[in-house]
């Protein structure tokens, strides 16, 4: 998490100091068309980093949540000793859905559908 923060703190920096040099070459640019087409580019190029930095959080937070959410389907808790099982080794005995504990070899009916 601190490394995203650095980063966003970085791209605040970059644009900003990018924006400043913007400024500095349109009071430059008076009698010169380059310099103010630099100007503009350096206008472009931080507000795009500036955009980047803004839209990259919301972002990450919404992939986090999907994964999370992907946790929660796919494992399934041992009623005997409480370990997270793999919700994929699980079979249907007799139209029972019934899980083997890799850890303990407790046998156990799954009761509770699985939310996809
Ligand atoms: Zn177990």
């Amino acid at each position: 998490m601190s490394e995203v923060s650095a980063k966003t703190v970085m791209g605040y920096i970059v644009s900003a100091v990018l924006l400043f040099f913007a400024v500095v070459f349109a009071l430059a640019s008076a009698y010169d068309t380059l310099r103010l087409v630099t100007s503009a580019f350096l206008f472009l190029a931080g507000f795009g980093i500036l955009y980047y930095v803004r839209t990259q959080k919301p972002m990450q937070i919404t992939q986090k949540l999907e994964v999370l959410g992907k946790l929660k389907v796919q494992t399934l808790e041992c009623p005997n000793c409480s370990a997270f099982l793999d919700i994929s080794q699980m079979k249907i005995a007799k139209g029972v859905p019934s899980m083997k504990c890799s850890y303990c070899g407790h046998t156990f009916e799954v009761t509770e559908e699985p939310k996809w």
